[in-house]
């Protein structure tokens, strides 16, 4: 079982690696580990991130099969699917750490921002699930009236989404709510900017 500190290492370690390559800096880029096929499945960490095609986990974290167990989802939000593949892979193969992972500029935190602005917007009921899932985390900064600034709001709505994900992951499950407590599992939250391939880790005073 690897700790939840040492998993955080490594995914910061692997997102260097990423961030050279996308720059260029092909000594650095070398220094990326080598891929294996693993015949057993031992996932360090537990990646609950947004669909969209520009934040695939595995490739910004510089990982190989077998590193990661990812959970996609438009927007990064927790149904109860998503909580159910988390608890699994928390309770089957020991992970401890799991890190929710929004971006910058997402399609889904826009989407919801739009349909929660113009309500008479046609949109399909499974798509009015997911922004239902969104609204609540942004609902305070979208009635804030000191918020003013658009691209500012856009910005703080991605982070409140992920810090709303990463509180439901912690408390909408007695397993996982149970690991955390007793067993050192980490929920953190952190985004993907789109424009240098960095990702943010929000806590970084994970221990043990
Ligand atoms: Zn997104």
């Amino acid at each position: 079982m690897i700790p939840a500190n040492e998993a955080l290492e490594r995914l910061k370690k692997g997102n260097k690696h990423f961030v050279a390559r996308a720059q260029g800096n092909v000594l650095e880029a070398e220094a990326a580990r080598d891929l294996a096929l693993p015949q057993q499945q031992e996932p360090f960490a537990i990646i609950l991130g947004c669909s969209d095609a520009r934040v695939p986990a595995e490739i910004v974290f510089d990982q190989g099969p077998g590193d990661l167990f990812v959970i996609r989802v438009a927007g990064n939000i927790v149904a109860p699917s998503q909580l159910g593949s988390i608890e699994f892979a928390a309770s089957r193969f020991g992970t401890r750490l799991v890190i929710v992972l929004g971006h910058t500029l997402c399609g889904a935190v826009d989407a919801a921002l739009s349909a929660m602005r113009n309500p008479q917007e046609e949109s399909s009921r499974s798509l009015r699930t997911i922004v239902g899932f969104i609204r609540p985390a942004i609902e305070n900064l979208l009635n804030d009236p000191a918020q003013t600034d658009e691209d500012e709001l856009y910005r703080q709505a991605v982070r409140a989404n992920v810090a709303a994900s990463v509180k439901h992951v912690m408390r909408d499950s007695e397993i996982l709510t149970r690991l955390i407590t007793e067993d050192g599992l980490k929920v953190v939250g952190a985004e993907y900017n789109l424009a240098t391939g960095e990702v943010h880790f929000f806590d970084e005073h994970v221990e043990g």
